[in-house]
């Protein structure tokens, strides 16, 4: 996470009846912190994707306020175009999205749009497709590809805009489990490079690890808004909004109950620290791309030009993906382990390794060269 002072999005008392009388948004207000990593959770026809739509001024309020950047969202087509320029929406089904017929040109429609030189366009597409591991099909029919390679072009598409604010809708589902993880460090990327992500899922275990801030929509209204530990500790809302408690935070609560420990962390590394038995934990060796030199234990890549690295290298990889998170499992489990990682993710693993330092363990990480 990144915040910076201020809020980028916000709505006040927002309301908004579908035409037919659904009155699918409520009183809405919710702040968006600058730079920030924000789940909404929420049953089906909550009104998230109503909510989102009035993030970049596909749908006009009936009533209240949204304000981007402390300024209110004008519906003139300047006032769109340049929301459009810094708030990207991707939408829950990738072929609401994409018009064109051919991967590129798809990924290169906004970045033309916004009038970039071609060697700009090109350097975009390319970089997004990298990101969402789709530059082999560069050149394929859209129509040809699956429901989840044509949500990564989608995801690629947004990607290309370098957005001020990434918003997804659902940006997980028909997505397989190592493509899931891979978007969440996509996330991660766009994140530490300034920008703020929106996601809504229901996920609630990605949800609580991932996200800074957690918003709970149920019939068009806020529930709850706070911190991941803060709202799925909230059991009358969990029930409201039909959602389960996500194991990690179920696990630290039942030991902070028996006095085990009082720390909630959010990953499964944590629930790890407050068991430990005496186990000396192992290094975390970190490379970075242009090493090829030895590694420790078992190997994990984290951010793209590592991951580019490591394919065009032929570099065997054991943890391809969540690979932070499984590194430090490994170290606490007594082991070594080496981690591929941008530099640009460092504060990644700077955040990981201070929520073990919370536990009272300092890892020993050596940089290789
Ligand atoms: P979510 O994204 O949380 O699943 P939505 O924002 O899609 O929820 O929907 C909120 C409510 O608005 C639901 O009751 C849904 O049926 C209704 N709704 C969504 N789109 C339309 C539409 N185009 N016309 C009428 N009602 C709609």
């Amino acid at each position: 996470m990144k915040i910076e002072m201020g809020t980028i999005l916000e709505t006040k008392d927002l309301n908004y009846r579908y035409e037919g009388g659904k009155h699918a948004l409520k009183n809405v207000s919710v702040k968006i912190p600058t730079g920030c990593k924000v789940a909404f959770v929420g049953p089906n026809g909550a009104g998230k994707s109503t909510l989102f739509m009035h993030f970049n001024g596909i749908l006009k309020q009936t009533d209240g306020i949204v304000e981007y950047n402390s300024k209110k969202v004008e519906h003139s087509k300047k006032g769109l175009i340049e929301l459009r320029k810094d708030v990207t929406f991707v939408m829950q089904n990738p072929d609401d999205q994409i018009f064109n017929v051919i991967v590129e040109d798809d990924i290169a429609f906004g970045p033309f749009n916004l009038d970039l030189p071609m060697d700009e366009i090109r350097k975009r597409v390319d970089e997004a497709l990298k990101m969402v591991g789709m530059e082999n099909e560069r050149k394929r029919p859209i129509h040809h590809l699956s429901f989840g390679q044509r949500k990564r072009i989608a995801v690629a598409s947004a990607l290309a805009m370098h957005p001020k604010v990434l918003i997804m809708d659902e940006p997980t589902a028909g997505l397989d489990p190592e493509m899931v993880h891979r978007l969440y460090e996509i996330a991660d990327e766009v994140n530490m490079s300034g920008s703020t992500v929106i996601i809504s899922t229901h996920d609630v275990e990605t949800a609580y690890s991932w996200a800074d801030l957690v918003i709970v929509l149920v019939n068009g209204e806020v529930l709850a808004q706070g911190t991941p530990a803060e709202v799925f500790s909230m059991k009358d809302v969990l029930d409201k909004a039909g959602l389960s408690v996500p194991m990690v935070h179920g696990l630290n609560e039942f030991m902070s109950t028996n006095g085990r420990s009082n720390i909630y962390g959010r990953t499964m590394s944590t629930v790890l620290l407050n068991m430990r038995r005496g186990v000396i934990p192992g290094t975390l060796y970190v490379m970075r791309p242009g090493y090829t030199g030895k590694v420790y234990g078992r190997t994990g890549v984290y951010g793209s030009a590592s991951r580019s690295f490591i394919e065009s290298n032929n570099i065997t990889i054991q943890l391809g993906f969540n690979a932070i998170e499984r590194c430090v499992e490994d170290i606490l489990n007594g082991n070594d382990a080496s981690l591929y990682l941008d530099t640009s993710l460092d504060h990644v693993l700077d955040r990981k390794l201070l929520d073990v330092a919370a536990h009272g363990i300092t890892i020993a990480v050596e940089e290789c060269h």
